[in-house]
């Protein structure tokens, strides 16, 4: 590997040298969705001018080739997270469709009245509404670890929830409201010695670090490619192959199916199982390009700058009185993702003025309401960082907050 150098880096992502408002942009808005590099951009734009083809089902030379590449995105994708088999990889559109088909493919038939999914307060909308679904479909509880005043969670309080009657944990291995890592590993051996299975919702981690899915022994991890580097509407379910294999499919249709009678028929073997009409072919070819160069970079490497980046720019935020941090203030199990309100300027007004200053991050709930009525905000300002970032950034940020706060204290708002 390469010694990082993130200068190199910025040139590989042609969006990074557009201005916004006649500045240079600064896009803090990775948490969102992530940039793309060119190696991504011409993989696609290769696919689609060279071999575009429908997969699996035809004998032609274009569709080979697409079958080809489509299939080794798989093994591609399941040695980036160390999963046994490429069968363990289930393409889907994103991280929310995962859940989605995790939970009512193998939650429908499995849970009973009684039994309890366990949750955390700081999960995503994606890894709380589809349980809420399977719980008002199947008569499954909902139960949730509580999230501490600085974003974190505690495994005794895991271990207090934890019953034989919780059948399935899904937590989120990285909040994107507060950035915290949480102790994924210890969660997985403290469900499993209840009978519980896990799954890992890693849509922010799968950017940032190294996942290894055979060391944290969870059942299910999914992410979405456009936070990794790769295009928009791909995502990935990785399953246990014994669990995949008992699941019911979760969409019907074309490719999913062995053979087909008028009134019946058998299924697909896993993963094909799930993948049900075309998929995103394109798209999953490009996300391979995303992974080789995200593994290119490192994934450690990565994660050592954005800790730099993390680190400085909550250092920053101690110089404004202003400020509300949520979530971790230590850099301890902490990525990327700075959350902030300031006092006396809303959110939306703050994100306005920024990008004003071409500086582009996001004000909102961020997907997670349930969270932000504990924390007692409607919204938060969020700045989070991806492996192209800098500190002159954070300075950009930074400026560009005292140059909102300096404007309204001029121009009181009124509403
Ligand atoms: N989980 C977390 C923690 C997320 O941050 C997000 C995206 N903001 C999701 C799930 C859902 O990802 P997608 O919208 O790509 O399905």
């Amino acid at each position: 590997m390469n010694a990082f150098n993130v200068e190199t880096i910025r040139k590989d992502f042609p969006v990074l040298a557009r201005t916004v408002n006649g500045k240079p942009l600064v896009y803090l808005d990775n948490a969102a969705t992530t940039q793309k590099p060119q190696s991504v951009i011409d993989t696609i734009t290769d696919y689609y001018s060279r071999y575009n083809a429908n997969i699996h089902r035809g004998i032609h030379t274009l569709a080979e080739e697409a079958t080809e590449a489509y299939e080794a995105v798989r093994s591609q994708t399941a040695r980036f997270i160390h999963a046994p088999s490429e069968r363990t990889i289930v393409f889907t559109r994103n991280a929310t469709e995962s859940i989605n088909l995790f939970a009512w493919a193998w939650g429908r038939s499995r849970l009973r009245a009684g039994d309890e999914i366990l949750l955390t307060e700081m999960e995503h909308h994606a890894n709380l509404i589809p349980w809420q679904m399977l719980a008002r479909a199947t008569g499954a509880v909902l139960r949730f670890v509580p999230v501490t005043d600085d974003g974190r969670i505690e495994l005794p309080r895991v271990e207090a929830l934890l019953s034989p009657r919780v059948k399935l944990v899904a937590i989120t291995m990285m909040s994107n409201v507060f950035g915290t890592l949480t102790p994924a590993r210890a969660v997985v051996e403290l469900a499993h010695k209840q009978g519980a299975i896990v799954l890992l919702d890693a849509a922010q981690a799968a950017a940032h670090m190294a996942i290894d899915v055979q060391a944290l022994g969870c059942d299910a991890l999914v992410f979405s490619a456009h936070k990794m580097l790769g295009p928009t509407g791909v995502g990935a379910l990785y399953a246990r192959q014994d669990l995949l294999e008992q699941m019911d499919p979760f969409l019907g249709g074309g490719e999913m199916i062995l053979d087909v009678q008028l009134t019946s028929a058998t299924w697909n073997e896993v993963p094909w199982k799930f993948e049900a009409g075309t998929p995103n072919i394109g798209g999953v070819i490009g996300f391979g390009a995303a992974l080789s160069y995200l593994e290119k970079v490192g994934m450690d490497a990565i994660q050592a700058h954005e800790h730099k980046l993390t680190a400085y720019a909550l250092e920053q935020f101690t110089h404004v009185p202003e400020a509300t941090i949520h979530g971790p203030t230590q850099m301890i199990d902490r990525g990327g993702v700075v959350a902030f309100n300031l006092e006396g300027l809303h959110p939306h007004d703050l994100g306005t003025l920024l990008d004003g200053e071409g500086v582009a991050i996001r004000a909102g709930h961020h997907c997670a309401k349930p969270l932000m009525r504990r924390l007692g905000v409607p919204a938060t300002a969020r700045a989070s960082f991806s492996l192209y970032n800098t500190m002159d950034e954070v300075d950009r940020l930074m400026e560009a907050i005292r140059g909102a706060q300096a404007f309204f204290k001029r121009q009181p708002v009124k509403r």
